[in-house]
């Protein structure tokens, strides 16, 4: 179908007026939509909130960061490993660069403690060699090729096996959820809509418009965005455009309670593979451990579970890489999915053959890293296909801070519980989240409606005891404070409920 050529027929003009009498929602017209709330949407919209523009971002889950942008392995990449000239090695050194002011004002936890790539014989010294030629055509800062001596003295725990390694000093750590609720959070502040719980199901290009279908709701809008992550390839699709598909790319991890300490101080890689960048481990900016991801492509783009093998494959890949750490100290485990493309690169750009849709698809790793500049890189796209960006007289650039009691100071502490007792009521005994965090995360913009929604924010669920103890006190504020019957209460929307009935 030739979209610039699209006829709606009688029957959509009906269905869309009768959709607008009877709908509760809207009948809204945009200057942008924005379809995907991963940490790359959310990014977008941020970006376009600085902007005299009415923007909406619509997630289909019943919260931000639902996809690859909630389990991956939160490294943004110094930018060594994509090809020089890609997009991706563009996006991702620029990303690096600005993720530490971007980081700074949305207070989200960020740390740069750099990555060792790791070698244990000749044949991984020479890819070495080729990552750092890489590095250096990608303009990648102080990057280096350590000695075995070298490493073994900044990382004691590693291998003894190892030959060498690629220092890359750059690199550092985030929480990707935080990262994504925070740049959301700061958007809605700056007027953007959020338009959660609803699926785009279909997009009708006409005159210089596009009606936007999800489910009963229909909304209008000038421009699209396509952030769409593993479904990308599915909602370019809709307006024809069918150059690219997504493979999904399960990768499974293990997560190790903070009691194992500080057995690495830095981001260790094996050397990459054909799928990927292999198995690694980090600490994350919570001071866990994290081991993972193997790279296996999946028929399913929805089913993150995990299994007995992969498991196995973790253990092994990081055992090589740390040979003494304790596997009782794992808490859980989980996989994310890569929206891999079947280009090698990511797909930025707009439809050439329908004006004002852009797909930002095909962001697999480094996506997260690269984030930050993919929005830049899809305003600049935006302001080339004709929408006119005037900045707000005023916009926030800084988000609210967030209270994280476990971090403050005993003085802080005193004079918080005293503004507001709730700050005083412990309700995660692991990870010391009061009342008040739990409260807060509530009732910000796009705040938390469920109870995985309240752990992404707070970490309420995520200590040694993986919600065991908290569950009940979480449930019980979400229902107060939504002012929903417990059993109301959701684990992440849809039928997750809870509670199901009364026990005798
Ligand atoms: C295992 C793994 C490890 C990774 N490690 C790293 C790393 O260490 N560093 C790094 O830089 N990158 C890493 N990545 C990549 C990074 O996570 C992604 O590039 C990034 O999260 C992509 O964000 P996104 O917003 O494009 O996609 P997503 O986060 O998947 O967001 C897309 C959103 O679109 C929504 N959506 C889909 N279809 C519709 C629809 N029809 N209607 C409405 N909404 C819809 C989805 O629900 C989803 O929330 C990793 C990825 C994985 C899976």
């Amino acid at each position: 179908m030739k979209h610039g050529h699209y006829k709606p027929s009688v029957l959509m003009w009906l269905f869309c007026f009768f959709n607008t009498l009877s709908r509760e929602v809207f009948y809204m017209e945009y200057d942008a939509a924005i379809i995907g709330a991963g940490v790359v949407g959310s990014l977008i919209g941020r970006e376009l909130s600085k902007y005299d523009l009415n923007v909406c971002l619509i997630e289909k889950a019943e919260d931000v960061a639902m996809g690859s942008s909630k389990a991956n392995s939160a490294v943004i990449h110094a930018g060594y490993d994509a090809n020089p000239g890609s997009l991706k090695a563009m996006l991702n050194v620029r990303g690096n660069m600005l993720m530490e002011k971007l980081a700074r004002e949305l207070d989200v936890p960020f740390k740069r403690i750099g990555s060792l790539v790791l070698a244990f014989n000749e044949k991984d010294m020479l890819q070495l060699e080729k990552l750092y030629q890489k590095g250096i055509k990608n303009h990648v800062p102080d990057i280096e090729i350590l000695s075995r001596r070298r490493v073994l003295e900044m990382e004691p725990q590693l291998s003894r096996k190892i030959t060498g390694a690629l220092y890359a000093p750059t690199a550092g750590i985030v929480s990707p959820y935080d990262l994504t609720v925070g740049a959301v959070e700061n958007a809605a502040e700056n007027g953007i809509e959020l338009i959660l719980g609803k699926k785009v199901l279909d997009i009708k290009p006409y005159k210089g418009k596009f009606t936007i279908i999800m489910g009963t709701d229909v909304i209008y809008s000038r421009y699209v965005i396509n952030a769409a992550g593993v479904y990308a390839d599915l909602i370019s699709a809709m307006v024809g455009e069918t150059e690219f598909s997504i493979i999904p790319r399960r990768g499974e991890y293990m997560l190790f309670d903070k009691k194992i300490g500080n057995i690495v101080s830095s981001i260790i890689f094996n050397t990459p593979s054909a799928t990927g960048k292999g198995i690694l481990a980090t600490p994350t900016v919570d001071g866990n451990l994290l081991i993972g991801p193997n790279a296996h492509d999946i028929k399913d783009k929805n089913d993150v579970s995990t299994t007995a093998e992969g498991m196995q494959e973790v253990l092994e890949g990081a055992g090589k890489l740390i040979p003494a750490f304790n596997q009782r100290e794992i808490i859980t485990s989980f996989a994310g999915i890569r929206a891999a493309p079947s280009t090698e690169d990511f797909i930025i750009k707009a439809s050439q053959t329908t004006k004002g849709f852009v797909n930002a698809g095909g962001i697999e790793s480094p996506g997260l890293s690269a984030a930050p500049a993919i929005a830049e890189y899809v305003r600049d796209i935006l302001i080339s296909e004709g929408l006119t960006l005037n900045k707000k007289k005023n916009y926030y650039l800084v988000r609210r801070p967030v209270i994280r009691f476990r971090e403050i100071n005993d003085n802080q502490k005193v004079r918080i519980i005293k503004e507001d007792p709730r700050y005083g009521n412990i309700i995660c005994r692991c990870e010391k989240v009061t009342e008040g965090e739990i409260v807060d995360c509530i009732h910000r913009p796009a705040g938390a409606r469920n109870s995985d929604a309240v752990k992404r924010r707070t970490r309420a669920g995520m200590g040694r005891c993986q919600g065991g103890f908290c569950m009940p006190g979480v449930v019980g504020i979400l229902a107060r404070e939504l002012d929903i019957p417990a059993d109301k209460v959701t684990k992440f929307g849809g039928n997750s409920r809870l509670l199901l009935r009364k026990t005798k």
